[in-house]
């Protein structure tokens, strides 16, 4: 008798899958080892979280880090609102803490036009980082108005408007652990 293969129901609402738990495991793994073998243990660097998108991310990388290897902040940047395409603007909090002199990773869910990164990397410019480096989960294959050089990235993804693991659609479908296309967004880019 055929055992049924195990079903993953969430990404059940996608119309096409693009990245699979697998992928998405193996990339974090990969960005972890990275990321260990770029900070001294004993340095605490500082690590801004973009929400609300890459707390998914952050949460899988920071379990296979040390916990004392970054100062972890979360920061709200969001420049969608609600739509599937980027407003043109980005809107912040204030910084969560001093960066002045610090060593600051920030890390992001998705890399579309750089718009959102490159207002962030000039806002902790101007408070005084000593060092920034970048660490995306995904990049969008397409190109960017604002180059952004990445220090870390976990896969490509093709330039479509995507769901899950931290992506939204209107603040559904973020917790899915695979990424792809919502079934009415499959003829659109
Ligand atoms: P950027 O500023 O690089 O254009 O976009 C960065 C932000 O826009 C990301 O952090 C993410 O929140 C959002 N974004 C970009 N592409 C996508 C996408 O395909 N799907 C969703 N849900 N959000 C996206
Ligand atoms: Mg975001």
């Amino acid at each position: 008798m055929q055992c049924p293969l195990p079903s993953n129901d969430t990404c059940d609402h996608l119309g096409e899958i693009l990245v699979t738990p697998q992928q998405i495991d193996q990339a974090v793994t990969r960005v972890a080892q990275e990321v260990r073998s770029t900070y001294p243990p004993d340095d605490s660097a500082l690590a801004l979280v973009l929400l609300e998108g890459a707390r998914w991310f952050a949460n899988d990388l920071f379990a296979q880090l040390a916990e004392d290897l970054f100062e972890r902040h979360d920061f709200k940047a969001s420049s969608y609102h609600g739509t599937t395409q980027s407003s043109g603007t980005v809107q912040t909090d204030e910084l969560p803490c001093s960066v002045q002199n610090r060593t600051v990773l920030v890390i992001d869910d998705i890399y579309d036009t750089g718009r959102t990164l490159g207002h962030i990397l000039d806002l902790l410019t101007q408070a005084g980082a000593s060092e920034i480096k970048t660490c995306v989960m995904f990049e969008k294959e397409c190109p960017h108005a604002h180059a952004i050089d990445l220090d870390f990235r976990g896969l490509t993804v093709p330039d479509r408007f995507l769901v899950g693991y931290g992506l939204d659609f209107e603040g559904n479908y973020r917790d899915l652990q695979c990424v792809g296309v919502l079934p009415q967004h499959l003829g659109s880019s």
